[in-house]
């Protein structure tokens, strides 16, 4: 098989191999891997190797110069054995099939986790969204979700602001939906803004839920928040909410990165002022702070803390990377940060990973929040989600560490082990069901 050249501007590439493909075989490898210390059924192990149901849609954009562009569109269903298929939409020039269902399966295994009646799926539009005015990505955003429609639902599959989607992109997909389906659905999609039917909190929900799992994490080797190193690659709207909270428990944040570049200050940097920078819509290599110096990615990772927290692409974790580490742990806030072999020299090293689908599931808990707000009568107000959410994260994360303890194994192989567990039961069942009605 040849695989197609990577696009030489995908920073995600490792080898030449386009990101989405290594990080596909990364995440069959963990099933694998986990289905064999579960002993699991060969023909439920072959169906989750594979998705579902897998959609390519061609967006027809009229630009704002009157010139019309085509934009590919994708939706990948995985499993949907405990609910609804439930994932992101993200818009990025490198988005290919590989990496959409590699991005599908690892929402199956993070809402089986966290224990939330949901599948997985993800979606992706092929565009970088800085190249288009606010207009082409509206009428973009309107245009997948017509023709992705039949497809998605408040009970069939429920997309959520991902990479380079807000609630603002959100807000638009379910007004699209209500007006081609001729009623409100504010249930299909969560992250909507407030004023759509949105939940308080949803948009810090994942830096918040990273911020609960380090926090705990760092109580494992005997350190409170406040004597305590971070380093975080990414300031999307996950390394920055994570900042935000890892700071106000005392964090010193020595690192910090964008697209444009990474800061360091041995002290600590003034995470408020940084934020107020990047809130004006400028990136970091602007950002000016006494004793403030300016470092790029492959130092930000390589800088020495207690956790190093990859919240940006894929495959930012090689093992050149972790050949150089002087990080104590990591928390995985990106999907698929770490590559396999890295995952490997870091488990051989004894380096803690608390893994993507373990620690950035704090989004997907609050969108499940926001869906049983739209789809029954519960309601929640920024208290009631906040507590909620870092219980739920909090004991997800000692669930973890108990298999992880009583297996000898890593936390990444004990989080996958109670995610398929727990999608393999149901799969399992619904064939008994099925075997009992015949
Ligand atoms: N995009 C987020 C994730 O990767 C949230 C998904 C959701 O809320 O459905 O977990």
């Amino acid at each position: 098989m040849t695989l197609p050249a990577s696009k030489a501007s995908d920073p995600r590439s490792i080898a030449g191999l386009p990101g989405g493909s290594t990080l596909l075989a990364t995440t069959q490898q963990q099933i694998s891997r986990a289905a064999a210390n579960l002993n699991l059924d060969p023909a439920i192990v072959a169906e989750l190797q594979h998705a579902d149901r897998e959609i390519m849609v061609m967006a027809p954009v009229k630009m704002d110069s009157g010139e019309w562009k085509y934009f590919l569109g994708y939706r990948v269903q995985h499993n949907n054995a405990l609910g609804p298929y439930k994932g992101g939409l993200r818009y990025s020039p490198n988005v290919d099939f590989a990496e959409v269902r590699a991005l599908a399966a690892l929402m199956t295994w993070k809402c089986a986790l966290l224990g939330i009646p949901f599948g997985g799926a993800k979606g992706g539009i092929q565009v970088d969204p800085r190249q288009l005015s606010d207009d082409e990505l509206y009428r973009l955003t309107k245009e997948y979700t017509r023709r992705l429609l039949p497809n998605i639902g408040e009970h069939v599959d429920i997309p959520a602001p991902d990479m380079n989607t807000s609630d603002r992109e959100m807000a638009w997909i379910v007004e699209e939906a209500g007006r081609q389906l001729n009623r409100p659905v504010p249930g299909i999609v969560t992250g909507k803004p407030l004023s759509h039917g949105g939940n308080p909190g949803r948009k810090e929900a994942t830096g918040n839920g990273i911020g609960t799992v380090t926090v705990e994490l760092l109580k494992r080797f005997g350190k409170a928040p406040a004597e305590s190193v971070v380093a975080i690659q990414g300031f999307g709207n996950v390394g920055r909410h994570t900042a935000l909270y890892l700071a106000k428990q005392g964090c010193i944040i020595t690192g910090l990165s964008d697209i444009s570049g990474g800061i360091y200050k041995a002290d600590g940097l003034d995470i408020a002022a940084i934020d107020a920078h990047v809130a004006t819509g400028k990136l970091l290599d602007t950002y000016q702070e006494p004793g403030v110096e300016h470092i790029d990615n492959a130092q930000l990772l390589r800088l020495s803390v207690d956790v190093l927290i990859p919240a940006a692409l894929e495959n930012q974790i090689t093992t050149d990377v972790v050949t150089d580490l002087k990080a104590r742990s990591i928390v995985e806030a990106a999907n698929g940060p770490t590559t396999l072999a890295a995952q490997d020299e870091l488990a051989r090293r004894g380096i803690p990973v608390v893994p993507d689908i373990l620690a950035n599931a704090g989004g997907v808990c609050v969108s499940y929040f926001e869906w049983l707000a739209n789809t029954s009568d519960v309601t929640w107000t920024l208290e009631s989600t906040r507590t909620e959410l870092a219980k739920t994260m909090y004991n997800t994360f000692q669930t973890v560490r108990e298999r992880s303890q009583a297996t000898g194994r890593d936390l990444r192989s004990a989080a996958y082990e109670i995610a398929l567990q727990r999608v393999a039961k149901a799969m399992e069942e619904r064939k008994e069901g099925r075997k009992a009605a015949e």
